[in-house]
């Protein structure tokens, strides 16, 4: 029989590898692999980046010797070398990975699972989670609303579109750190959670965490004395995002374990997000050196949508809810909604509601009556249901989803009921209309949970503080 070349039989080890695999694991992993040589010990491929090698062979290399064995007939060592002319860990972008469409995750077991709001439960352990067949490592569910094709590019937000995006592609060889930031609601987690969600889908472990969730954790892991599990934790992930870094400021010893984990990883070539509601300088209590590496990669800021972006998101978040809108009133609702996109979103949110409400087509009259309202609201009120409801099931460590569902053990039980009070008291929303935001339970269910919330906030002093708490964080 012929002797197969080192060419051939990897080319049948990747034919069969491809059908073993997910899709966006193959091609960003496999695809621009090649069998150079072997002999009867070992086998040898060329992979584009030492990255990609410590990826393999931590993630796919059973599978791969494996499928070797398969075609060759011999158990054969695989050893993995990088293609000479390429770049070393650290050089910009790698052409090598290429972009993958962000539906890519479609079939992962992680979507499978259904949405949870993003938040991994600190005592959660990710890499516990991570699933190891076919090299997935995806460690939590990503909002699927969330992603690269569901954000509107405009000028306000295109520099930090790209950003991410490259990042995205070839996490780890570009701007490392990227660091976002902006004011509420224009997009910085929406945009966090897309990188993860198009790293998770190359297979890569994320982990996506609150600072507070950080600190959190860290306290919980002197307090435990698990401080070892915690530092092998942060420091294993392939990608890490940390939203709302801000609220580190002042916290020394978070700060100070913080600045180890990304000097650990970054050495590592693992990619850091972070984001911010101000650029680093102007964080205030923010150790030096911790704001020096914050400023090492690429700073880029999320300014207010335009009128036209402004136009363009109302139509895109139109579509989305299948709601037909007449091109004047996406004007007039992006020309009187001017401060973020979460309140366009609730503006859009409201109208909606209000035509499915009364059965009644959205006009402009109608549109301008709701806006005036929303604005006598607003004036008082700044604040969107969704926000609270995200408050709270951050605070309680619950998921949107769990708090929106059926699930009663008490944990989730006082959750939800916390949610009835202060979308009740605090936002002066209708019991009606709290039922329906909260999973579709009826009036009398949140009359009778505000108020027993009401009720026992005078008694109970832990409940009182957990309260304000979630107030603090939702007022300021
Ligand atoms: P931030 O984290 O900056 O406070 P978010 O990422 O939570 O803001 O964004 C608030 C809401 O606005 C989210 O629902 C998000 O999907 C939406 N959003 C923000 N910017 C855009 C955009 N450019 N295109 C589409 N949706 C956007
Ligand atoms: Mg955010």
């Amino acid at each position: 029989m012929k002797e197969l070349s080192a060419r051939e039989v990897w080319r049948a080890a990747l034919g069969e590898l491809q059908l073993q695999l997910d899709k966006p694991i193959f091609e960003t992993w496999l695809k621009q692999t090649e069998g150079v040589n072997f002999d009867n010990s070992r086998f040898v491929v060329e992979v584009p980046t030492p990255f990609a090698i410590a990826w393999l062979e931590r993630r796919l290399y059973q599978d791969i010797q494996k499928t070797v064995e398969k075609v060759t007939g011999h158990v054969l060592d695989i050893q993995f070398q990088v293609k000479s002319g390429e770049l070393a860990p650290g050089e910009l972008a790698s052409p090598e990975i290429s972009p993958l469409a962000n539906g890519a995750a479609q079939d992962s077991p992680a979507d499978a699972a259904g949405v949870n709001g993003g938040r991994v439960p600190p005592t959660m352990d990710p890499l516990a989670e991570t699933t190891q067949t076919n090299g997935h490592a995806s460690n939590f569910v990503f909002n699927p609303k969330y992603t690269f094709d569901s954000f509107v590019v405009g000028p306000s937000n295109r520099l930090a579109f790209s950003a991410a995006q490259a990042v995205a592609d070839a996490p780890g060889h570009g701007y490392n750190p990227l660091f976002l930031y902006s004011g509420v609601g224009l997009g910085k987690t929406h945009l966090l959670y897309a990188i993860g969600r198009t790293c998770a889908a190359k297979g890569l472990s994320v982990l996506y965490v609150s600072s507070e969730q950080f600190t959190n954790d860290f306290i919980s892991a002197i307090r435990n004395r698990t401080t070892e599990e915690f530092r092998s934790r942060y420091r294993s992930v392939e990608v890490l995002l940390i939203d709302d870094v801000q609220f580190m400021s002042g916290k020394e010893q978070t700060q100070e374990s913080f600045f180890h984990t990304f000097n650990d990883l970054h050495s590592s070539g693992h990619q850091i997000v972070l984001t911010s509601d101000r650029p680093p300088r102007a964080l205030p209590l923010l150790e030096d050196r911790l704001r020096s590496r914050f400023e090492w990669g690429l700073i880029a800021d999320i300014q207010p949508p335009d009128l036209e972006t402004r136009m363009a998101i109302l139509s895109a978040k139109a579509e989305e809810l299948k709601i037909d809108l007449d091109e004047s009133i996406i004007e007039l609702v992006a020309k009187r909604v001017q401060k973020n996109v979460r309140e366009l979103e609730g503006s859009l949110n409201r109208l909606a509601a209000h035509s499915r409400m009364m059965n009644l087509p959205i006009t402009l009259e109608a549109t301008s009556n709701i806006l005036d309202d929303l604005t006598a609201d607003t004036a008082r009120h700044s604040i969107d249901p969704e926000r609270i409801i995200e408050e709270v099931s951050h605070h309680f460590r619950v998921t949107d989803h769990e708090l929106l569902g059926r699930g009663r053990t008490k944990k989730v039980a006082q959750a939800r009921q916390v949610a009835m009070y202060l979308l009740m008291y605090e936002l002066e929303m209708s019991p009606t209309q709290v039922g329906r935001l909260l999973g579709g339970r009826d009036h009398a269910t949140v009359i009778h949970g505000a108020g027993k919330i009401n009720g026992e906030i005078n008694e109970d002093n832990q409940l009182r503080q957990e309260v304000l708490t979630i107030k603090e964080a939702i007022f300021t």
